[in-house]
């Protein structure tokens, strides 16, 4: 058995990050958003930011990966040494996630001393590539997501000296990881150069010519549809859908919460959880598991379902186990819809504040919130059931409900519960 592997959690911004540490993250990846694939939705778009948040991150001992995984095209060359120099003169990220070959030869001539781990978005999926990688100096390769365990196993007995790591939880592409082109295509959004629009995921239905402008006249498929190639007759495609549309390219998310052991065995030394424009919830909620699994698998306890409690509480699309174990076929596909109706507790607040004086909790509200609910106040080491006895909206004015949209208010609470506590309401029974 190989040491004990890192949980590296995505960071969309700089309250995600400090979630993620708190709730058992060892390393976070970020992204600067002119390299990197989240151009959108991305909280560290000043360099400060970054150089904020690696002093956090280094100050718990932990470590931050900057992204830097773009395909660019030769407009964004010209700033990218510039830009890198700025920033590495305000801090020094652990390790430099990239893809493109031409920024790797670039940051090698410009920056020799800096670490490169190689993105997911180069695909790697054997040992040939991972010896070529080596041989230009990467440290780290992140295994193409469409690899088994066993193939993980292949590279790390031919490669003993790379480090691997593995995405372990989140969502999937349909195509090779992040490398294709429907959002280009319907949305003039280039998924390559971090501005995917998810087009996989939308609801796509058939319409009859004269009726694509209007929604009144969408008529359900109600004959029997098949897509056949000319050269294979006996293979024929359903096309099909329900009055929500069909969803033939929505992957189910990744979860290998179950398959940790395995994958240490097979050599990987960083597990790697996607999303970095997930809420904090779900950042909080998914290290907290992992983190549970991976101290029971480093004390050899064998794999707690009940782990599976916080997984099943966030956004999901249904789980599979990726590639790791085969191709998982159409058993991979969502294809009845696009959202969570798999999430067992409902997100409602994190708390940003007690008042010792007057025994309340200043809540950031993302849900209702009632008086006479019970609720579940999520810790980074427990969890706590109560019931709202009193509610107080902004002002301190007493309610009985506050609204979704609201941004903060008061509830009575015997005890600060710390800086790291978020709420929830459970929806289904685990
Ligand atoms: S459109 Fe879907 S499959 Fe394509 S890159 Fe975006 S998320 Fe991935």
């Amino acid at each position: 058995m190989t040491a004990a592997p890192e949980l590296l959690m995505p960071a969309g911004d700089m309250e995600k990050m400090k979630y993620a540490f708190a709730f058992g993250a060892d390393a976070v990846y970020l992204g600067i958003p002119r390299f990197s694939l989240r151009a959108r939705e991305n909280g560290f778009k000043k360099l400060e930011q970054v150089a904020e948040a690696i002093s956090y991150a280094h100050q718990l001992g932990k470590k931050v990966y900057v992204t830097a995984n773009i395909f660019p095209h030769n407009s964004k060359l010209p700033s990218f040494t510039k830009y890198i120099a700025e920033l590495l003169a305000l801090c020094r990220p652990d390790a430099w996630i990239m893809s493109d070959p031409g920024l790797i030869m670039m940051m090698q001539e410009h920056f020799p001393q800096e670490v490169i781990h190689m993105s997911v978005q180069s695909n790697t999926l054997n040992y040939a590539s991972v010896k070529f990688w080596q041989k230009m100096g990467i440290k780290r390769i992140i295994v193409s997501r469409e690899i088994s365990i066993k193939e993980i196993k292949e590279i790390h007995e031919a490669c003993p000296d790379m480090e691997l790591e593995s995405f372990i939880h989140g969502a999937i592409c349909m195509a090779y990881s992040g490398r294709c082109l429907i959002s280009n295509y319907l949305s003039h959004r280039d998924s390559n150069q971090g501005v995917c629009t998810n087009s996989c995921r939308w609801e796509y239905k058939v319409y009859k010519k004269e009726g694509v402008q209007e929604e009144t006249a969408y008529q359900p498929l109600l004959d029997q549809y098949y897509l056949k190639e000319s050269e294979r007759p006996d293979d024929l495609f359903e096309l099909d859908e329900d009055e929500h549309g069909s969803y033939l390219m929505n992957s189910k998310d990744l979860c290998a919460i179950a398959s940790l052991g395995e994958l240490q065995e097979a050599g990987v030394c960083s597990f790697k959880v996607e999303g970095r424009s997930k809420s904090v919830y779900y950042v909080a909620m998914i290290a907290r598991a992992y983190r549970r699994a991976m101290d029971d698998l480093a004390t050899g306890r064998p794999f707690n379902p009940q782990h599976m409690k916080d997984i099943f509480a966030t956004s999901n699309r249904g789980f599979i186990e990726g590639f790791l174990y085969g191709n998982p076929g159409d058993v991979g596909q969502e294809y009845l819809t696009s959202n969570s109706e798999y999430s067992t507790y409902r997100y409602v607040a994190l708390v940003k504040g007690y008042d010792k004086d007057r025994q309340r909790l200043n809540l950031r509200i993302g849900n209702p919130i009632k008086v006479g609910q019970t609720y579940e106040l999520c810790l980074p080491q427990q969890d706590e059931l109560f019931t709202v006895e009193e509610l107080f909206d902004e002002k301190g004015n007493s309610v009985k409900l506050v609204h979704g949209g609201i941004s903060s208010c008061w509830i009575k609470f015997p005890k600060d519960p710390g800086p790291f506590a978020v709420i929830r309401e459970a929806i289904k029974f685990f």
